[in-house]
């Protein structure tokens, strides 16, 4: 996918935070964190939406997810985590590549959905 911004940031044509890789997944921080920490974590190859996603990319973006997850828990010392996936514009998603966004929570963060 040429234009795609998650495709131009798996091939480091744009910049990003990247805080873990492998050889089929990235985790990068969003760029508009809901809250700091905020963390997504994408397929390298792309695909949209989870219905047309093979079965192993997204159980190994929910594997991934739940490491940033206790990641986040132990270095932040989040109290809670979101784990966020949208499909379609109508659910809130803006890129069109799936990813999952994992989002550390704190009893006195001010945030509501
Ligand atoms: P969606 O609304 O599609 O579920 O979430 C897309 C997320 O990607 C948003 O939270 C947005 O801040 C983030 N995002 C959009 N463009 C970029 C970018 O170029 N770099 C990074 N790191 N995050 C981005
Ligand atoms: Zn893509």
């Amino acid at each position: 996918m040429e234009d795609c911004i998650f495709c131009r940031i798996v091939r480091r044509e744009i910049p990003a935070e990247i805080v873990w890789e492998d050889e089929a997944l990235l985790a990068f921080m969003d760029i508009g964190p809901i809250i700091r920490g905020h963390t997504l974590v994408i397929p390298k190859v792309h695909h949209d939406p989870i219905e047309d996603t093979p079965d192993e990319i997204v159980a190994a973006l929910f594997r991934s997810a739940k490491r940033i997850a206790a990641a986040q828990r132990e270095s932040l010392g989040a109290e809670g985590i979101n784990i966020i996936q949208n499909n379609g514009r109508c659910s809130g998603q803006a890129v069109f590549h799936i990813h999952v966004h994992v989002i550390p929570r704190y009893s006195d963060d001010g945030h509501h959905w």
